[in-house]
């Protein structure tokens, strides 16, 4: 068992935008807006744990999960434990139905925990996407778990080292509820001009053209 078990939410965060995971699971910062309101609306009907028969499958709701071998604790929103024996995790997210790297990673973290809970194999979940009340299928393969796991060392570490990844600065930052407090454009510009005097003034790096010296005026040597 690892000690400091990450939240699944982590792994979603870093995938998302490395800078947001570390603001919330390092600096310990959260804000809500448009998206994350959105974003609870749709967990609502999940977020009590809860648990019902349907014909050919027990469904648990707000399921607690984890995974010694990776040191992984959360919640999965629905897991469908059918008559076949398949087990099924299912995420609930707002908005229509799209593909999203982050959901991917965060259903296999799912699916990982699952499978060392119950031993069964756990190949497929699904993102039930709450505004087109859509399911979108995903299987859980080799590539995805691997990406998953890399997300998991690399959030280990990142907690370990209490590090504050600079910003990406890109169209995620327009969904982003932290970005007034990120400043993602004030601290790339910042970046930007630290680089630029490391380069004005680093006497290894040579200019192009080479600074022209005038002749010193008649008179002076
Ligand atoms: S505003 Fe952009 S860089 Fe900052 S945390 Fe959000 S997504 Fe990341």
């Amino acid at each position: 068992m690892i000690d400091e078990a990450i939240p699944l939410s982590a792994l979603q965060h870093w995938s998302y935008c490395p800078r947001q995971c570390a603001l919330i699971h390092v600096e310990q910062v959260f804000d809500e807006n448009i998206h994350t309101l959105r974003g609870r609306a749709a967990h609502a009907r999940v977020d009590a744990p809860h648990a019902a028969t349907t014909p050919g499958a027990r469904i648990e709701r707000a399921l607690p999960v984890w995974c010694e071998r990776l040191g992984l604790t959360g919640r999965c929103d629905v897991v469908e434990f059918r008559s076949d024996g398949t087990v099924y995790p299912v995420e609930y997210k707002h908005g229509p139905r799209r593909r999203r790297e982050h959901d991917d990673i965060q259903l296999a973290a799912q699916a990982v925990c699952l499978e060392e809970m119950t031993c069964q194999p756990v190949p497929h979940g699904a993102i039930f996407h709450v505004s087109s009340r859509r399911r979108r299928e995903v299987e859980i393969d080799a590539p995805l778990r691997a990406r998953m796991e890399g997300a998991v060392a690399a959030v280990r570490d990142m907690l370990q080292e209490g590090r504050l990844p600079r910003p990406v600065n890109d169209s995620r930052c327009k969904e982003c509820s932290l970005r007034e407090i990120c400043q993602p454009e004030i601290v790339s510009a910042g970046d930007r001009l630290t680089s630029l005097a490391h380069t004005l003034f680093d006497p290894d790096i040579e200019t192009w053209p080479p600074m022209r010296t005038d002749p010193a005026p008649r008179g002076q040597s």
